[in-house]
């Protein structure tokens, strides 16, 4: 039986498309993560910004009423 390979989406090295390779279509578990983590920073920005607006002090130049 040959195993069929496919070309990793993230290097492009050929990478067996088959039950024993549990990182399919990917060659291996780094390059699915770096897929994934891609696919996440563009959806998920927050990590990199930080909250910091949760303990500003009210702004004393605004006139309530
Ligand atoms: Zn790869």
């Amino acid at each position: 039986m040959t195993e069929r390979l496919v070309p990793c989406p993230t290097c492009r090295t050929p990478a067996p498309f088959s039950e024993r390779n549990p990182w399919r279509p990917f060659c291996s578990g780094r390059c699915r993560s770096v897929d994934l983590g891609a696919w996440a920073s563009e959806g998920y920005r927050v990590d990199a910004e930080p909250a910091t607006d949760v303990d500003a002090p009210p702004s004393s130049t605004a006139s309530p009423h």
